[in-house]
């Protein structure tokens, strides 16, 4: 055998902590959200985590997101989660010193039947929840002058991070209080013994008490199975960033009728079905490449704008700019004007048609977790615990 195909033990713990001789209390495997949240949670309880992952950062759905906290458009057991994650991020913001702007989400409607929406959900969610706003109300809290805007909603509960900060910040914090992050450190192989689990990493192996596998898309890679049973299939999402048209400031997330069909706490309101069914007769382009207009801003001022969704188990190498071209011309028309892209890029996250939170236990001491509905940045940090609870 040659020196490099020898099992070796990594050597797991940071800088600040003890040299790990023994098994340490939790693996994380995966630092994007939901990872984090996992480790942050443990370390919360006392545990001694070490979290792997196998990029030199993080560069998965975690970065590549709106950083959109959208809480109060949740239904069922994800708003339960989000009101939980909220106060966590908001804890973890300045405890780890990155920003998490409480602007709320402003859901804009354009026609009769998105007015209806809005307005059945602020007669369920009641004032603390869900705001409604005159058009000139909803200008000045959005700084945007929305062409054909009827109405709007104001949910103030919800919160915007920029995630490209908040990732890598919310990483720096748990390392410095203990947390042993390796990241380029590929986990291969989990292999539970007798009351412990081997985790073989292309670098060595960690001998941990509990595994958390937390790869998010990557999912079926090792746990082919699970990602079968629960019909996991990689979710591809085409995102732009454009220069904003003027010095407009865009404090909270804008959300638009094409959103009142995806988040369960909108779609569950009895005049969603006469808003698809309009997007079906009037613009079935939208619905083809499953639209959810909508954007946030980042603090250099440029807005996110997105998205399309396809759903595959592997996805063609190829983007077509048709996508690319939608999201501009009805951005165009949400801003009042024509749009500048900067960046563009696809973000992918695991999407079930089973269940929206996929945790499994396939041995005792390890639970696989992935976010397969696309708000793992809402949830992560409510459904963490529960997981940690179960697990521990
Ligand atoms: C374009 C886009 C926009 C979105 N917008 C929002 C939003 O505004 N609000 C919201 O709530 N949600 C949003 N989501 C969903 C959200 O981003 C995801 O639910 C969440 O980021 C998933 O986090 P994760 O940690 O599971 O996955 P990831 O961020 O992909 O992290 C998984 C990590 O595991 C690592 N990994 C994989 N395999 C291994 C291995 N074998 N060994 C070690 N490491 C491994 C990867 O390198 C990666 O860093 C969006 C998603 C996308 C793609």
């Amino acid at each position: 055998m040659t020196q490099g195909l020898r099992p070796r033990t990594l050597d797991v713990m940071s800088s600040t902590s003890p040299r790990a001789d023994t098994a340490v209390d939790l693996v994380v495997v995966g630092a994007g959200i939901v990872g984090l949240a996992h480790a942050a949670e443990a370390l919360d309880r006392g545990l001694r985590v070490v979290v792997l992952e196998r990029d030199e950062h993080a560069v998965g759905a975690s970065v590549r997101n709106f950083g959109h906290v959208c809480t109060t458009a949740q239904g069922g057991r994800a708003l339960d989660l989000a009101l939980v994650a909220r106060q966590t991020w908001l804890d973890l913001g300045r405890k780890a010193g990155f920003e998490v702007t409480e602007a709320g989400t402003l859901v804009l409607a354009r026609a009769e039947d998105e007015v209806a929406v809005l307005e059945e959900l602020a007669a369920e969610r009641g004032a603390e929840q869900v705001r409604l706003l005159d058009p000139a109300a909803a200008a000045e809290r959005s700084g945007v002058d929305v062409p054909d805007l009827q109405r709007a909603a104001h949910l103030p509960l919800d919160l915007r991070v920029d995630p490209r900060e908040a990732v890598p910040a919310l990483a720096r914090w748990l390392s410095e209080a203990g947390v042993g992050i390796r990241f380029g450190t590929h986990v291969g192989e989990i292999v539970p013994s007798g009351d412990e689990v081997l985790v073989r990493t292309g670098r060595g192996e960690v001998r941990a008490r509990h595994v958390v596998h937390a790869v998010g898309h990557d999912v079926d890679r090792l746990f082919p199975s699970l990602a079968e049973e629960y019909a996991v299939r990689r979710c591809r999402l085409q995102m732009l960033e454009v220069a904003p048209p003027g010095d407009v400031r865009i404090a909270p997330a804008l959300l638009t009728g094409l959103s009142m069909a995806r988040y369960a706490g909108l779609a569950a309101m009895p005049s969603a079905d006469a808003v698809a069914a309009r997007f079906a007769a009037d613009a079935p382009e939208l619905l083809a490449l499953d639209v959810n207009l909508m954007l946030t801003q980042r603090p250099d001022g440029s807005i996110v704008l997105g998205d399309t969704h396809h759903r595959a188990v592997t996805h063609d190498a190829f983007d077509e700019e048709t996508d690319a071209a939608l999201l501009l011309r009805e951005g165009a028309r949400l801003l009042g004007a024509p749009l500048t892209v900067r960046r563009r890029w696809r973000g992918v996250y695991a999407s079930s048609s089973r269940t929206d939170f996929l945790v499994a236990a396939p041995h005792p001491l390890v639970r696989v977790v992935s976010v397969t509905s696309g708000i793992g940045m809402t949830t992560s940090f409510g459904l963490a615990p529960t997981v940690l609870d179960q697990l521990l």
